[in-house]
């Protein structure tokens, strides 16, 4: 009896795979297809340009690129990541930069090893990705990404790890295509991947570095090992590949210094957050003198009441947002005469006004779901919610991206 029905489903199996190898146009059934979300962080919309990437031209070529990816503001990795998976700006999500107090809270947000890092939910505002497909009946698993160690409203991906920065990138590819594998345990349908080295050497050797450079290459080269690993389980046809970042980066200057305390008393102030954002809380009725002698002065940087910033920068209506903000111009520093002294400055960086060209990112993507061939307008990381959404065909939460600006990328 057992024999006659091991050979019953043989055949049945068989006569499945037989269907779906009839089926020579790559495309298969719309409720299998999967979307893996990939960070490069800091990887500027520049670097494609510049270096020897035959993996991503390959993606680029059977797939979609956008002109460039617009941050939100400020350009910091925790605020565009959360914003990229939520939808969200970041006035309505919450998370305003890397690092920030919240006395309601009773403590400050802050990563780091994994016992800091924020796994309360009540830090993270909105609804991720991996949230809304779990709910959804889907499954996802998150090989990295800010956000990604906290349960929100009370849920996680099916599979997660606390971040490791330490750990091995292949190792990481290994990983995730093991959860995307539909003949393994997870079978996710929605998976994250998120490398960090592109965006550390720009910190370190700045933007236009050889060594930034080789670190394009490397992410090249982790996306080829990535590509035949998914050809190997038979993911190619079944898999829409996104792959994006989260800012871009700017080189710094020594000649290019603004010291907040050449500018105003630093006891007038609570700096939230230094450079080059600096976000300040003034003391009780110093917050108009504090800013009319900043705006006096206002010189390579901007400074804006929080009630008073343009509308682009989608930052004042969260409580956790300070009075002031302060601006700097791309490649000026805002810090400390005797921080300056002790520290110096580094070769790189971003954080700075979300439209300027230097902090424009990427969007690369191929897959089932995804036109061939075709280079369409630039948009916004709020929009890349809606779209994950309506390849994962899930009714998405309510959110600030319009969905009409990336159906170009579908077909
Ligand atoms: P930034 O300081 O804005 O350049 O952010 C980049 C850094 O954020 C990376 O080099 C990591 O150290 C850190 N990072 C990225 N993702 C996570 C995460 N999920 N948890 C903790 N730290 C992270
Ligand atoms: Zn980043
Ligand atoms: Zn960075």
């Amino acid at each position: 009896m057992k024999k006659l029905y091991t050979s019953l489903l043989l055949i049945f199996v068989s006569f499945g795979f037989f269907l779906s190898g009839c089926d020579n146009s790559g495309y298969t059934s719309p409720n299998e297809q999967k979307v893996l979300l990939i960070s490069i962080d800091g990887f500027m919309n520049e670097y494609l340009d510049r270096n020897e990437t035959p993996n991503l031209d390959y993606i680029i070529a059977n797939g979609v690129k956008a002109e460039y990816l617009e941050p939100v503001f400020p350009t910091k990795t925790f605020p565009n990541h959360w914003s990229q998976v939520t939808g969200l700006k970041v006035e309505n999500h919450g998370i305003i930069s890397n690092s920030f107090p919240d006395d309601s809270l009773g403590g400050r947000f802050s990563y780091g090893p994994p016992e800091d890092s924020p796994n309360d939910e009540r830090w993270w505002g909105g609804e991720p990705i991996w949230v809304t497909a779990e709910t959804q009946g889907k499954t996802a698993a998150t090989m990295f990404w800010p956000g990604s160690e906290a349960s929100i409203n009370g849920v996680r991906p099916t599979r997660w790890v606390d971040y490791d920065g330490s750990l091995d990138n292949y190792a990481r590819v290994d990983s995730v295509i093991t959860w995307l594998d539909s003949a393994g345990n997870t079978d996710a349908d929605f998976a994250t991947l998120y490398f960090s080295h592109v965006d550390s050497r720009g910190h370190r050797y700045g933007p236009n570095s050889p060594e930034v450079d080789e670190a394009v290459v490397e992410a090249d080269n982790l996306i080829g090992y990535l590509l035949e690993q998914m050809e190997e389980k038979g993911l190619t046809g079944l898999l829409n590949v996104l792959i994006v970042s989260d800012h871009g980066m700017a080189e710094l200057s020594e000649d290019k210094i603004i010291f907040l305390d050449e500018l105003i008393d630093l006891d007038d102030v609570s700096v939230i957050d230094w450079n080059p954002v600096a976000m300040l809380q003034p003391a009780e009725g110093r917050k108009e003198a504090v800013y009319n002698t900043l705006k006096e002065n206002e010189e390579n940087y901007r400074v804006f009441y929080r009630d008073e910033m343009p509308e682009k920068y989608g930052f004042s209506g969260h409580y956790r947002i300070p009075e002031i903000i302060m601006i700097a111009d791309v490649s000026y520093s805002i810090t400390s005469r005797s921080f300056f002294e002790d520290r110096g400055i580094i070769a790189g960086t971003h954080g700075y006004d979300h439209t300027t060209p230097e902090m424009a990112t990427i969007f690369y993507a191929s897959g089932p779901d995804i036109k061939q061939g075709e280079t369409v307008p630039a948009f916004s990381v709020l929009d890349l919610y809606g779209l994950m959404a309506k390849i994962l065909k899930i009714e998405p939460a309510p959110n600030d991206g319009d969905i009409n600006s990336v159906m170009g990328v579908l077909r």
